[in-house]
């Protein structure tokens, strides 16, 4: 990994990096307080597979600056037939196997470099990134508990999100430890239930609500807001949100910025390296032994009516059930659940007709994620049939069945034109240039036929 001044890149700045290395390594190297550089959330995602599948961070710096295809200078790669390529967005120079070299000028039906940045996977092994570094602190969101128990609460978010530019507005559900086991380093994103802690249970969010003073029976949910326009340092800055959001009408739970900030610390100090980490640390996979992951998620929502309404009723994992956790878990097999959701209007600001990830997108994404041990359990059918209740419901407005970047499909809706959108067609036709025989051939790749790529 390499820290280099080039004028190649937009901020004179730029990283080498190899495809192997994982974002912790990178943020290790090019620290998130001083430098941005557009990375996963979760920090043992792969830089190769994250970056060629379009990569995107939720938490703000996608908003910023964009999508991880959108940041990257040149690649170097190994082509389809053995040969070499060092490509960027003017050409592809490539070294033949025979000793040769050409340069190759991109046109419509040939462009690699469009491919590459969101398709890149089913067009060549690449073997090294540079990639655009950002000198300045990323912006880290502050966190606010707000009551959040009605439509009406949603949409409340929903027009503050569409009225500025300046920040990105993302909520997570807090009951979701249907065990009562809690994995400590979520905390700062979705408070426990109730918890086990001495062989004693404890419902906690009901008593914290009540020292908040907050009203509702229903638990809170964590909304988080990033600034993400105009000069900001490593957090948000809590007294203008605070205003904007009362100025909206949504009802928080603390307004006072210094317990916010405390709140925010309090976040930053529990996860690794002042970052979201992982689903689980080491430690805590000891304690709680093997967890597999079923995710439901849809980037291309036009508006967040008919997810609200499955969001706070949804008989088994709404906001407002009535079911005991015990229940939930008795019911589905589910060891741990929530639901997250953005309001981003960033995205669709952007211009992607030089990217080749759809640009079919919503101002509403939302998605929804389950841990569970028993692997013959009905919890990946449970989080299945969620999914189904919106993506096939055709009076919930949508704008495509875009999906969350870069992760495999286990529903019946074609996967290309789920992922790429209208670019679809175009990326099907420069995989006949590159790659006639298709050697880049994997589930859910350009021109697979495999649609089903879920292990459950
Ligand atoms: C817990 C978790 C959190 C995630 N968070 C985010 C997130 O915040 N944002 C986001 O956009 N995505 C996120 N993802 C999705 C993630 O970006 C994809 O799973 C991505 O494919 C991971 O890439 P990898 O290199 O780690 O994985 P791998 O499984 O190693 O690779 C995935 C695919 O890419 C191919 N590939 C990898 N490296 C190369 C290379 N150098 N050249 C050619 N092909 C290559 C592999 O062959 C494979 O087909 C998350 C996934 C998980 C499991």
């Amino acid at each position: 990994m390499q820290l280099k001044r080039t004028k190649r890149s937009k901020t004179g700045l730029a990283a080498v990096l190899g495809p192997g290395s994982d974002w912790r390594r990178v943020l290790s190297f090019i620290p998130a307080d001083k430098y941005t550089v557009i990375h996963g959330q979760c920090l043992e995602v792969g830089v190769g597979g994250f970056i060629l599948g379009g990569g995107i961070n939720a938490l703000g710096a996608t908003a910023r600056h964009g999508w991880a295809a959108e940041n990257v200078i040149e690649m170097e790669m190994v082509l389809a037939d053995g040969s070499y390529a060092t490509v960027n967005k003017h050409f592809a120079r490539i070294k033949r196997l025979n000793g040769k070299s050409e340069k190759n000028h991109f046109s419509d039906e040939n462009d690699l470099w469009f491919a590459l940045r969101g398709a890149g996977t089913s067009f060549g092994i690449v073997t090294e990134f540079l990639y655009t570094v950002y000198e300045r602190p990323e912006t880290f969101p502050i966190l606010i508990p707000i009551d959040l128990s009605r439509i009406e609460d949603i949409r409340n978010i929903e027009k503050a999100a569409a009225n500025t530019k300046k920040y990105l507005f993302t909520c997570y559900s807090t009951r979701r430890y249907f065990d009562g086991v809690f994995p400590y380093n979520l905390l700062p994103y979705n408070l426990p239930y109730s918890m086990k802690i001495g062989g004693k249970h404890f419902v906690l969010i009901n008593k914290l609500q009540g020292l908040l003073g907050m009203s509702s029976t229903t638990p809170f949910v964590l909304i988080t807001v990033t600034q993400v326009q105009g000069a900001s340092g490593r957090f948000t800055d809590p007294i203008p949100v605070v205003n904007y959001l009362k100025n909206h009408k949504i009802k928080m739970g603390v307004e006072d910025p210094r317990i916010i900030n405390l709140l925010t610390s309090l976040a930053g100090y529990l996860t690794v390296g002042n970052y979201e980490d992982g689903f689980l640390t080491l430690k805590e996979q000891q304690i709680l032994g093997t967890l597999n992951i079923a995710s439901a998620a849809m980037y291309g929502m036009k508006n967040s009516i008919g997810f609200g309404n499955l969001f706070l009723n949804h008989p088994i994992f709404g906001q407002n059930s009535k079911l005991s956790p015990e229940k939930v878990k008795a019911k589905t097999g589910c060891d741990f659940c929530w639901f997250s959701f953005n309001f981003d209007n960033h995205l669709r600001l952007r211009n992607y007709s030089r990217v080749a990830i759809s640009p079919e997108f919503g101002v509403f994404q939302w998605d929804f994620s389950c841990l569970f041990r028993n692997k013959n359990s009905r919890c990946p059918q449970a989080v299945r049939d969620l999914k189904r209740l919106i993506s096939h419901d055709e009076s919930i407005p949508k704008i495509s069945q875009f999906q969350y970047g870069n992760t495999p499909s286990c529903e019946d809706i074609d996967f290309g034109s789920r992922y790429w959108g209208s670019h679809y067609p175009r990326l099907a036709r420069i995989k006949t240039v590159w790659d006639p025989k298709n050697v880049f051939h994997h589930c859910h790749s350009v021109g697979s036929t495999e649609q089903f790529c879920c292990p459950y």
